[in-house]
């Protein structure tokens, strides 16, 4: 007996999972195997996501119930992409490889459909589908569902976030009365409820908790950063950890390929996939992601939908998407088949918000952690660059140029040759982003701090500094800036003080006499088409979470200049 066997599987199977290395059930191959198995005629529910086992969940227990001598199409299985289409047929196919009277059949649209015609002349008991191509081969008599008593509806929240609500509802008006509708979902957004109430009776349900348990090998974490500054730290997160492997979201096509194309000059291993690349290119692009000869794939939600490559330590979220429910999909590509992963959100000082939603949505814990700082980024290479040097096997003439070397090298001793590899090495290890980006990138969540500091009175009896978002940049100087603001708000120029010109904003000190109504006087100014905009600049709040301190990976001390919360430089409000 082994586990597998215990869930009412034949021996058959049992022993193709042997050899497949599936030791153990997962937990939600555990509770619906069985359950399938017995009660097959009644609907089921599994709310899983991808990366939990749930295409063995359901592809088991069909084979079992297929009727090999009937040539007809027993199980339909839709898929909302291509991509997922081919991993469940495949997996299902390494499955049946000891029923050889059982075919297993995947259609999908964007590709000739004549081959798929042709391919499904031959007896073909399960069909994995993509809605479209599913009622185009309907109308063409090439698939017939009449036969069809199971309807797998896998990933049923991104089929109706996909728009494929109505093409499901013309699939299983064209199945019989009695047929079992088995489906399959990350999330349980209200369409589902109606598809359940329409098609189902009565049905089983299973839930591993989309929320939490399946996802307790995924570390959920963010940094906070300036828009501008993105990049930049996801850059010394690439950088300090070679090893991983991962995608990062974005959440625009375009945006998905400019970002791919500024990595690619940095010189890192990273590639689009998007809507915009032909169906080859992405063929392509998916090729080389799962060779392991890119670091990072940055993708679209969309195009990442069904992509199924275990082994991914991190998923990165550029920008967090509208839909929460996105943030459950896309963090599902780590952390697969019980193995670790980090799911990482880049978000700007103004999003904190989304975070808390986050958590409260999906019951997950968000940990704060920190952008690494450049000596950190020096630390963390040199480090590799030590671990590099004790794996290096030594060449075989070493002694004779050993022997040939200049004597004054030779006789260095221990400490005073490492000190001058470790000084020529540094040399080599630039931590400066392009164009010289700032050592601490790091901000603060503000906006419920900065609400509360606004709704606080401020001291009557102080004067008051406030911000406008003209600098440098627009070639203003400080009488510039004193004379605009004393016309623009009537008052004399010795109310102004303590003026600091900054590159793209300044900062000045109000009167505590004019300080009242006097950033409303700016509102509608406008300047070279521009608006002006002046508030009131309280400084940043203490940080609530502690932020979970960067690593260099050293084994030893790792405490090295580390900014600590109150030694950085405060954040500023600049929104009204
Ligand atoms: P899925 O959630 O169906 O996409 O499965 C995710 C990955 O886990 C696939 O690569 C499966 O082959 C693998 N897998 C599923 N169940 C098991 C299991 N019980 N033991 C080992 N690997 C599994």
């Amino acid at each position: 007996m082994n586990y597998f066997s215990e869930l009412g599987l034949s021996q058959t199977i049992c022993e193709v999972l042997e050899q497949l290395g599936f030791e153990k059930p997962t937990p939600i191959q555990e509770q619906a195997i069985p359950l399938l198995l017995q009660h097959h005629t009644t609907d089921f529910i599994g709310l899983a996501q991808t990366g939990t086992g749930k295409t063995a969940a359901f592809g088991l227990p069909l084979i079992e119930l297929m009727n090999e001598d009937q040539k007809t199409t027993q199980a339909i299985i839709m898929s909302p992409t291509r991509e997922l289409g081919q991993q469940t047929a495949k997996q299902i196919d390494e499955f049946v490889v000891r029923h050889k009277k059982l075919n297993v059949e995947v259609v999908y649209g964007g590709v000739d459909i004549t081959r798929q015609i042709k391919a499904l002349k031959k007896p073909t008991q399960i069909v994995v589908a993509t809605p479209g191509r599913l009622i185009d081969l309907m109308k063409r008599k090439a698939i017939s569902l009449s036969d069809v008593k199971y309807v797998v509806l896998d990933e049923a929240d991104e089929m109706l976030n996909m728009g494929f609500k109505e093409d499901i509802d013309e699939i299983i008006s064209h199945t019989q009365e009695d047929r079992a509708i088995w489906l399959f979902s990350a999330t349980m957004p209200r369409e589902i409820r109606g598809i359940i109430d329409k098609y189902m009776s009565n049905p089983h349900e299973v839930s591993v908790d989309a929320g939490q348990k399946s996802n307790k090998d995924i570390s959920h974490e963010y940094v906070v950063t300036k828009s501008a500054n993105k990049l930049a730290a996801v850059r010394r997160f690439l950088d300090i950890q070679p090893d991983m492997r991962g995608i990062m979201f974005c959440r625009t096509k375009r945006e998905t390929q400019e970002i791919a194309d500024q990595f690619s000059t940095w010189g890192y291993g990273v590639e689009a996939l998007h809507g915009d690349l032909s169906q080859n290119q992405r063929d392509a692009v998916m090729k080389r992601f799962k060779s392991r000869s890119m670091q990072l794939l940055i993708a679209t939600d969309v195009a990442a939908r069904g992509i199924d490559v275990n082994d991914l330590t991190h998923v990165f979220h550029h920008t967090l998407p509208d839909q929460l429910d996105s943030y459950t999909h896309r963090s599902g590509r780590t952390g697969r088949a019980g193995k670790k992963g980090i799911s990482l959100a880049f978000i700007n000082p103004r999003e904190g918000r989304k975070i808390k939603d986050l958590e409260r949505k999906i019951k997950v814990n968000f940990e704060l952690v920190e952008v690494p700082n450049k000596k950190q980024m020096k630390y963390s290479r040199l480090n590799h660059w030590s671990k590099l040097i004790l794996q290096t096997k030594v060449a075989q003439d070493v002694e004779e140029i050993i022997a040939n070397l200049d004597q004054d090298l030779v006789n260095l001793s221990q400490k005073e040759l490492l000190e001058r590899l470790i000084t020529l090495q540094l040399d080599h290890l630039s931590t400066d982003g392009a164009g010289g980006e700032p050592n601490d990138l790091n901000e603060e969540t503000g906006q419920a701090q900065r609400n509360e500091e606004r709704n606080k009175p401020s001291d009557p009896n102080a004067d008051q500094r406030f911000f406008i978002n003209v600098g440098e940049i627009d070639g203003v100087t400080k009488a510039d800036l004193i004379h605009f603001v004393t016309d623009v708000a009537n008052i004399d120029s010795k109310k102004i003080n303590q003026v600091d010109v900054k590159k793209n904003c300044s900062f000045f000190y109000v009167d505590k006499a004019e300080k009242k109504g006097f950033a409303e006087k700016f509102d509608g100014i406008m300047v070279n088409e521009r608006a002006i905009r002046v508030n009131e600049d309280h400084d940043g709040p203490p940080q609530r979470r502690p932020r979970k301190e960067f690593n260099h990976g050293g084994g030893g001390a790792s405490n090295f200049g580390r900014k600590r919360r109150n030694d950085r430089p405060k954040s500023r409000s600049r929104r009204r």
